[in-house]
């Protein structure tokens, strides 16, 4: 087994963490700030001392690797991203980034000659805090974005992505992103769970085998307004009512499935005029549909527009439907999940199968190779907040299975 410093990963996260434009311990590092691009400084001379190599894309997208003994096979990539939202913690995404540097550090260091190369990726943007989407370096990679779909974001100042890029001295054309088909022959990504269930079951480590995605839509429905009290009961066309029928169809519709793992829920109700004695005439609601099977979850959001179209003309509403995003949900690949159940044998780890209900890079990069995740305990399930925690043994724990699986897989 490989030997991995701890005290090296635990100071590293610490100087990391260090890397934000809010007091500690809470943490903020968005896209393309002075704190980011100092991290990235730092983290490029992390992989360079280390005598690894080290390439960044169009989009800052950073690739740092450990070459394998034969050229000629596609390399194995393990990797997460450092951009924190505001007022976050330190574990999130930064233990698959500093935790996958130590494990090819580590192999390095052990004499393995692995025949495939092993590629750390730390993804640019995971968060959608700059440019309102997620994932938007893994996107890029596996071409679920368009090139003009990137050219069109703007964040909130305006600033366009090219400008924004630009600005920080990332000039090379945005063609040069895409990853080929065949770069990676397998991606694992390390990853605090964010959820409580492998802390309430005491097991150590959770693998990933799928990874639920969002299908989220803006409703917007129209009907009538007037005075709350001039206005009798019959005929009135009152938006927040149909509002409020339809946001029991999304609780209703993901029950309905039976499955545990489909989820609706309705986040965003704006009413207009919004006034206590004004019949609401206008309302913009926001519904997050997820599940592991994208059949399920699309079912499941065919029969809230159903019940929709239904609702609003009993009540005489008029709507509008603007999807924000349906990716599919991904399924982790089978010799990946074998290889880090493996994994967790060689260095005595307790297991929990479980799916991955947030998303992550790996999401996208699951178009473009098999994919697998490897979660940590996180205490409380506590995430996107400065107490998020994850002990140091469980994250040399992570690091050393992960590491096991590279060596696997890169044989
Ligand atoms: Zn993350």
């Amino acid at each position: 087994m490989v030997q991995i410093d701890l005290q090296r990963v635990m100071g590293n996260l610490e100087t990391l963490a260090g890397f934000s434009s809010v007091p500690s311990p809470a943490v903020t590092r968005v896209l393309w700030t002075p704190e980011d691009m100092a991290m990235r400084a730092w983290l490029k001379g992390l992989a360079i001392s280390a005598s690894l190599q080290w390439r960044e894309d169009a989009l800052g997208n950073t690739f740092i690797r450990l070459e394998g003994s034969d050229a000629s096979l596609s390399a194995v990539g393990t990797g997460s991203h450092c951009d924190a939202i505001p007022y976050s913690g330190r574990y999130d995404g930064t233990v698959g980034v500093l935790g996958g540097l130590e494990a090819l550090m580590a192999i390095a260091a052990s004499g393995a000659k692995p025949r495939r190369s092993l590629e750390l990726l730390m993804f640019t943007a995971e968060e959608p805090t700059r440019f309102g989407l997620g994932c938007l370096g893994s996107r890029a990679l596996s071409g679920t974005v368009s090139l003009e779909g990137l050219r069109g974001l703007k964040d909130a100042d305006g600033v366009t992505l090219e400008a924004a890029r630009g600005n920080v001295g990332y000039t090379a054309p945005l063609e040069g992103v895409r990853l080929p088909q065949s770069y990676y022959a397998g991606f694992v990504e390390l990853h605090i769970e964010q959820g409580p269930l492998l802390e309430q079951q005491q097991l150590e480590i959770g693998v990933v085998s799928a990874i639920a995605a969002p299908a989220s839509f803006f409703l917007h429905l129209t009907g009538e307004g007037g005075h709350a009290g001039a206005r009798l009961m019959p005929g009135r066309r009152d938006a927040l009512l149909a509002a409020s029928e339809i946001a029991l169809e999304v609780e209703r519709a993901a029950l309905a499935t039976g499955a545990i793992d489909t989820v609706g829920t309705t986040g965003l109700l704006e009413l207009h005029p919004g006034a206590i004695n004004s019949i609401p005439s206008a309302v913009m609601m926001g519904v997050d549909i997820r599940d592991t099977d994208a059949a399920r979850r699309d079912a499941t959001m065919n029969a809230v527009l159903e019940a929709t179209k239904r609702i609003c003309e009993r009540r005489g509403v008029s709507d509008r439907l603007e999807v924000i995003n349906s990716d599919p949900p991904a399924a982790c690949d089978p010799s990946l999940l074998e290889a880090i159940r493996n994994a967790c044998d060689q260095t005595g780890s307790s297991r929990l199968e479980m799916v991955s209900r947030a998303y992550h890079d790996s999401l996208f990069m699951a178009r473009i190779c098999p994919v697998a995740m490897i979660f940590i305990p996180c205490r409380g399930g506590v995430s996107h907040r400065p107490d998020e925690y994850a002990a140091p043994e469980d994250i040399e724990r992570g690091i050393q299975v992960l590491a096991q699986t590279l060596l696997t897989l890169s044989a």
